[in-house]
């Protein structure tokens, strides 16, 4: 069973999961495209874990959610929470679950049908709704780890998701941040970002509801970042912004296959908390008026080295302003 320790030495929690020790871990693209069946390929529907939900079109299925095999938090695990002096500890409570995002093996979110995009979407929604109803889950984390330098172990597009009693510290400080900012503006920190960069060289795309740019501080290279302009969650988003998400993803995935070729990178997806806990209970009930889910893409060109793990700041060699001019080209003209 996996618990999750406080570590007081640097202010964070750290999820320590023996599960997951047993999980492949290929080193070289060649066995990340291995030749032992695919279990997220249909026809091997046995070899995943008993289905949580699916999006079928008659029998056939177009996105799959199972559990992970090699969990890093489980349902199954005990709610309780233990001092021993410094230390604190609480058990693994939470779900750790896989989306398949597509039947299809070699599919990317840039060669993907709109269609097939809003599904997945609309299954990351279905997620959100559905673990949000178990009053001991706080948090939310959805993720892509696509390619190898990204930390996949397969190939066939999928998405995790992780949802636990606590908020990870990174994302408690990222909502008290905008809180802050709320308080002292009245206006949402998104919104003035995405004014800002809609007037500079950053900037990407625009739709009614999204915002597409490459942020001005960006950590990695070619970093971007899709922004709602009112929705506080994915879940929050109707059928039609969940076509203009999809076009913005498919369209950014589009340029960034053009001007690097095939790549690994992460994609990251900021909800805000599931609910009031112990943590965020001063800012909570604001978070309507602060909070813009946004999605984040981070390519994984350059591997993180022992400033970035000693100082956590990032040195990015490709200016915002140079990647967003090379992926404008990409972008159809007037779309
Ligand atoms: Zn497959």
């Amino acid at each position: 069973m996996s618990e999750i320790r406080y570590d007081p030495l640097f202010d964070t929690y750290t999820i320590i999961a023996p599960e997951r020790l047993h999980r492949p871990m290929p080193h070289r693209p060649a066995e990340l495209a291995s030749d032992t069946p695919c279990p997220f390929c249909p026809g091997n529907e046995h070899l995943t874990p008993h289905e949580i939900f699916a999006l079928r079109d008659g029998k056939r299925w177009r996105t799959r959610v199972v559990p992970n095999l090699y969990k890093a938090l489980q349902i199954e695990a005990p709610r309780e929470s233990r001092r021993e002096g410094l230390y604190e500890r609480w058990s693994g409570y939470g779900a750790h679950e896989i989306v398949i995002d597509t039947p299809q093996h070699d599919a990317t979110l840039s060669t993907m049908q709109i269609e097939q995009i809003v599904a997945w979407l609309a299954t990351l929604q279905e997620r959100i709704r559905d673990l949000s109803k178990d009053p001991n889950l706080a948090s939310i984390a959805i993720f892509k780890n696509s390619g190898l330098l990204a930390g996949a172990t397969q190939p066939h597009p999928h998405t995790q998701i992780i949802a636990s009693m606590l908020l990870p510290k990174h994302l408690l400080r990222l909502g008290e941040h905008l809180w802050h900012y709320y308080e002292e503006h009245g206006r949402a920190l998104m919104d003035d970002i995405i004014a800002s960069e809609k007037q500079n060289d950053r900037f990407l795309y625009e739709t009614h509801s999204f915002c597409a740019f490459a942020p001005f501080a960006s950590a990695f290279a070619f970093e971007s970042i899709v922004a709602a302009k009112e929705c506080r969650t994915l879940a929050a988003c109707s059928q039609a912004q969940l076509q203009e998400l999809a076009s913005h993803l498919q369209k950014l995935m589009y340029a960034l296959t053009q001007e690097l070729g095939e790549f690994s990178y992460n994609l990251l997806l900021y909800e805000p908390p599931l609910r009031k806990n112990f943590q965020n209970e001063h800012y909570y009930e604001d978070l309507p008026r602060f909070y813009r889910f946004f999605v984040r893409i981070t390519p994984r060109i350059y591997t993180l080295a022992g400033f970035e793990l000693l100082s956590h700041e990032i040195i990015n060699p490709v200016a915002p302003e140079l990647a967003a001019s090379l992926l404008r080209r990409h972008y159809a003209p007037g779309s």
